[in-house]
């Protein structure tokens, strides 16, 4: 593919409430398509809405944007709509100068009774126009106005787009529409197409859900003699049931999915591969998502949002990751959970459990409950399952393998192994008739990693320790 030199992507984010999956999916795609193009990447938070925005959910969608490593570029500035407006209403301004917008001095009323005269007849609901050829003059001294796009009468308004395809609509089905409020702000079609315009955007990658507002956007773009970009309208996401999305299917802030446990870099895989695919490929690391996204193989129809799906991707660049650094989340994670960080010592210990743990875990969050015994100061609190093991019998089956383990010099697991398995045949036992004890010593519960690992990685010192205190 011939590479576009310039390509400049924006993700536009209403502070209205946290960066939701939806919006990251989004802000993902405009990102691979300028990374992939050597282009720019850029933010703009749209807080017109000046009743609507509040300022903890731009820091939520700032803090989500970090998380998820979409960098965006403009060193790291951020473009505030509502310092644009006195641009935006200029553009009416010059709009009107230049014949391509109108006053409109229809009162709520007269709009009113517009509204019921179309409906009563069975017409499209839609302004007519009553002020377009008027004469300002005809309206009453000092009376509040609106200002109109004089939009074409007749013939059609195409959009490419590269998802949707060829799409035209008759100019005859979209009436005037308001660029300017009765108090002079602009409004949010006016602002869009504006702030695009100046921030040099050429290519609209946004949700499905925006794709009628570009037929008008397109209008005013060519009444301002302005370039109209490439645009893709993605498919919104679908719960697993193919209903709209909702909390219950997973329509939450990403920050709810950092507290699930969920890696960075799997949301960014993927919502990736929600909605765009590179043949049946399903791991698709940074470096090949950058390399490979393209706007031509973005999946037309909805996608459907999958939990167990996230899991397994999840999953994978778990167990990819550096053992010292999954070990230093986990700590953070414990640390997060109890108010107790854990030491260099300990997270030491936390990585050498990683391997036997992440094989099992899902999530961060369940790698974290898994890996906490490691951890747990002693005595060790016993889980019922544990209880259950540790009968008289067991204890004293137990006591016996204490003083095995206190003599044994080579404290590898392999080594532990092996003198137990002879221990017990010795006895006329099995190795698990003395792993199942020794697991509700060291674990506090009756599933843990492979036993002898475990005492291996706690060490002598500590394993003693941990028998002791259910011996006592
Ligand atoms: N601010 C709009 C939204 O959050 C996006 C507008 C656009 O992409 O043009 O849905």
């Amino acid at each position: 593919m011939p590479a576009a030199p310039n390509v400049v992507t924006r993700f536009p984010p209403s502070p209205t409430g946290f960066l939701h999956i939806g919006g990251a999916r989004t802000a993902l795609f405009n990102y691979l398509y300028a990374r992939h193009h050597g282009g720019t990447f850029l933010l703009r938070i749209e807080d017109t809405d000046r009743e609507r925005s509040t300022q903890p959910a731009i820091e939520a969608i700032i803090e989500g944007m970090k998380w998820l490593e979409l960098n965006w570029d403009n060193n790291d500035k951020i473009y505030l709509q509502s310092e644009h407006m006195p641009r935006h209403a200029a553009v009416a301004n010059e709009m009107l100068a230049n014949g391509h917008a109108y006053k409109c001095f229809c009162t709520p009323q007269e709009l009113e009774e517009m509204r019921n005269h179309q409906k009563a007849n069975g017409l499209p609901m839609r302004y007519d126009g009553r002020w377009r050829d008027k004469d300002p003059k005809d309206a009453p001294a000092g009376a509040p106005f609106v200002v109109r796009l004089k939009a074409p009468l007749t013939g059609e308004t195409t959009i490419k787009d590269h998802v949707r395809g060829i799409v035209t609509v008759q100019n005859s089905q979209l009436d005037d529409m308001v660029l300017l409020r009765s108090d002079g702000t602009p409004t949010y079609m006016l602002s869009v197409v504006v702030d695009d315009n100046d921030m040099g955007v050429n290519t609209v990658i946004r949700g499905d859900d925006h794709f009628t507002n570009t037929f008008r956007q397109v209008q005013i773009l060519k009444a301002m003699n302005w370039n109209i970009p490439e645009y893709a309208h993605i498919p919104l996401i679908h719960g697993s049931d193919g209903q709209k999305m909702s909390k219950r299917h997973g329509a939450l802030g990403v920050d709810e999915y950092r507290k699930m446990g969920y890696l960075p870099e799997a949301i960014r895989n993927y919502l990736l591969r929600l909605g765009w695919s590179h043949g049946d490929d399903e791991i698709i690391p940074d470096a090949k998502a950058v390399e490979w996204f393209n706007l031509e193989h973005i999946v037309s129809s909805p996608a459907k949002f999958d939990y167990m799906k996230l899991d397994s991707v999840n999953a994978h660049y778990m167990r990819e990751m550096d053992d010292t650094k999954l070990a230093q989340t986990v700590a953070a994670r414990l640390s997060e959970a109890t108010g107790t960080a854990p030491d260099v010592a300990q997270t030491a210990i936390l990585a050498k459990g990683m391997a036997g743990l992440k094989q099992r875990a899902k999530t961060l969050k369940d790698l974290t409950e898994s890996a906490a015994f490691y951890v747990t100061p002693r005595p060790l609190p016993m889980n019922d399952g544990a209880k259950k093991i540790l009968s008289a019998d067991a204890k004293a089956m137990l006591a016996a393998l204490r003083t095995l383990l206190s003599d044994l010099a080579d404290f590898s697991a392999t080594s532990i192994e092996a003198s137990i398995k002879d221990f017990a045949g010795q006895h006329g036992k099995k190795l698990g008739d003395y792993a199942q004890p020794l697991r509700a010593a060291l674990s506090g519960s009756n599933v843990s990693p492979p036993i002898f690992e475990v005492a291996s990685i706690l060490g002598k010192p500590e394993t003693l320790g941990r028998m002791d205190d259910v011996l006592k």
